[in-house]
């Protein structure tokens, strides 16, 4: 059953904490903070070889946040919100990763982080309740307490696309960048895929690179970032303004300050009420600024069809070739049932001389050529590959790790027809191990930082509940998550996101079950259930008293 070897179990350290955390990046290391505050022994693993996640592995030219700074940024210390300068509405990833590291020095946290540490393996071992986590190199950990803090979007998809491996150029995914970067001085470059990180980094590699071709499967719809610096009076004004702009944000729909939702129907307006809307939520340069435009964007089809009609016509008032435009405009799938993209000069770069766009939608890529991309017969040239392919999202990073709970059970077989939680914090079956930002809970929907601060609390206070009544196991009920997961999919039922095929449900990795895995109920409803489920002692768990205390408590 295991699949850890036993002769190299036996000369590997083992070390004995209070919790073990899978994850450095904004939940890991938040989460360190608040157990180690809690008295806990923990430590961190982390496979990077440094602090950061998402934010240590997303080096690509242009990678930015698409939350604003001010939101996207923790909030749980006063003197860190207020000491650290924000320098752009929208920072670029060194500022971001500079960020982490400032927080992982003020709050002591890298002694106890292992970096250069991929876990492999978790275990549950039901006599002493206790939790056995294994390491790439041998090393074990033991602790009663297991957090996965390992990132919705970490487990970075090659495409399944013939002689990958042939082609003898440079390539690179966008999620696994180079810490050195690359210079495409002078090169021919070909990038693969056209989601945020594709629409991020073209503009910047089609700056450098002496020539630049797109291969476009699927449009995205992006819209403007209108990303520009911070002024020093309006960052003041922010700061003091924190404790409202926070107090908003934990009760909103999707966890940003500035923007509300309309009350209206955007079937009741007039064409010129409607363009004014619109265009004032274009020029408000944020994610969520036309999805919320009206209240029934993602609702209603004919609505959803007035925004996307509204940003086929941007494109084409920004793209010079009327027949490359056209090729831009997306089709075939609702305004933001995939995710939005932010724009920074995406749409303005195929007016360049140097950069070309093939639409693969309907001749996909044929395979990799040793010289390049060969589509419908005609081979691509390039010097260097970009695969901008996305994630398997969500679950991957959790399916990469052998997850085994009660009776030896694993995870990746529980969710083999799709994954199943309460709250996206624990499944059942696997006492003591929880998620953050897990598959069922709105993380990816949200501003994420938000969200993980939500749920770093939710398992802090729930941990701390246990240890003050001698619990030594916590686990959802099997009840309490089919009732979880019903809603779940009621709450998206009622939408439109699976008329896309997105990776929100797992339609962009073969084979991977159909299933909406994000809630889309809001943030602000979401932590009223999981508050009220923990002021009712941890209702939908079973908590289990230990040895002085062998029956369940409540
Ligand atoms: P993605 O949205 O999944 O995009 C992957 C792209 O690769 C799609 O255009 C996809 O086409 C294409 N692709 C995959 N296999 C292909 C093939 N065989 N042939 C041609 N094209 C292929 O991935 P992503 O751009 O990395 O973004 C994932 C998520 O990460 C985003 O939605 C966002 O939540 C987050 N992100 C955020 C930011 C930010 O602004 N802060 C930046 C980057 C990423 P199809 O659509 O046809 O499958």
């Amino acid at each position: 059953m295991s699949e850890m070897p036993a002769g190299s179990r036996e000369a590997a350290a083992v070390t004995q904490v209070d919790a073990v955390i899978v994850g450095a990046g904004f939940s890991g290391m938040y989460l360190l903070h608040k157990l180690r505050g809690a008295g806990l022994n923990t430590v961190v693993l982390e496979a990077g070889d440094g602090v950061g996640g998402t934010w240590y592995w997303n080096r690509y030219p242009g990678a930015r946040v698409d939350v604003e700074s001010f939101d996207y940024s923790y909030s749980f210390s006063e003197e860190l919100q207020q000491e650290w300068e924000w320098t752009e509405r929208y920072p670029a990833q060194p500022e971001l990763l500079r960020y982490l590291d400032h927080v992982a020095d003020r709050f002591d946290l890298r002694r106890d982080i292992r970096l250069g540490t991929r876990v492999t393996a978790a275990h549950y071992d039901e006599a002493a309740a206790r939790w056995t986590v294994r390491c790439e190199r041998g090393e074990e950990y033991r602790a009663t307490w297991c957090v996965m803090a390992t990132g919705c979007l970490s487990s970075a998809q090659l495409p399944a696309i013939d002689g990958i491996g042939s082609f003898s150029g440079d390539s690179y995914h966008t999620a696994n960048w180079p810490v050195e970067g690359v210079d495409f001085t002078g090169k021919r470059v070909a990038v693969i895929g056209t989601g945020s990180s594709g629409i991020q980094s073209i503009p910047v590699i089609a700056e450098q690179a002496a020539r630049l071709t797109v291969f476009q499967r699927t449009a995205s719809f992006a819209v403007p970032a209108h990303n520009r610096a911070l002024e020093p009076g309006e960052v003041e004004e922010i700061k003091n303004r924190y404790p409202e702009l926070r107090d908003h944000t934990r009760r909103s729909m999707a966890g940003v300050s500035r923007v509300r939702i309309g009350r209206s129907s955007v079937l009741e307006a007039t064409a010129d009420e409607r363009q004014e809307v619109f265009a004032r939520a274009w020029a408000a340069g944020t994610l969520f600024g036309l999805v919320t435009s009206y209240r029934d964007v993602m609702t209603d089809r004919v609505a959803n069809d007035r925004v996307a009609d509204f940003v086929r016509g941007k494109i084409r008032e920004m793209v010079d070739d009327p027949d490359t435009a056209e090729l831009l405009c997306p089709r075939g799938f609702p305004f933001a049932a995939k995710r939005v993209c932010l724009d920074s000069g995406y749409y303005a770069t195929f007016n360049r001389g140097n950069v070309h766009l093939i639409d693969v939608s309907e001749n996909p890529i044929d395979r990799l050529s040793e010289h390049g991309v060969v589509v419908n017969g005609t081979e691509h040239e390039a010097d260097v590959i970009v695969f901008a392919t996305g994630f398997d999202a969500m679950t991957g990073s959790l399916a990469a790790i052998d997850i085994r709970g009660r009776n030896g059970r694993s995870l990746r077989d529980k969710w083999s027809a799709g994954p199943i939680t309460c709250l996206g914090l624990q499944s059942a079956g696997f006492p003591n191990l929880f998620f953050v930002a897990g598959p069922g809970s709105p993380s990816v929907l949200s501003n994420m930082v938000l969200s993980i601060e939500q749920h770093v609390e939710w398992i802090a206070g729930c941990i701390g509940y246990a240890r003050e009544r001698d619990v030594i196991s916590v686990e959802a009920t099997g009840q309490a998550e089919q009732d979880w997961v019903r809603h779940v999919n009621e709450v998206s039922a009622a939408l439109l996101y699976s008329e896309a095929n997105s990776w929100y449900l797992g339609a962009n990795v073969p084979g991977k079950p159909r299933v909406f895995m994000p809630y889309a109920g809001g943030v602000g409803a979401y932590r009223k259930r999981c508050d009220s489920v923990a002021a009712a002692g941890y209702e939908g768990f079973v908590l289990t008293g230990g040895p002085a205390r062998s029956h369940q408590v409540r």
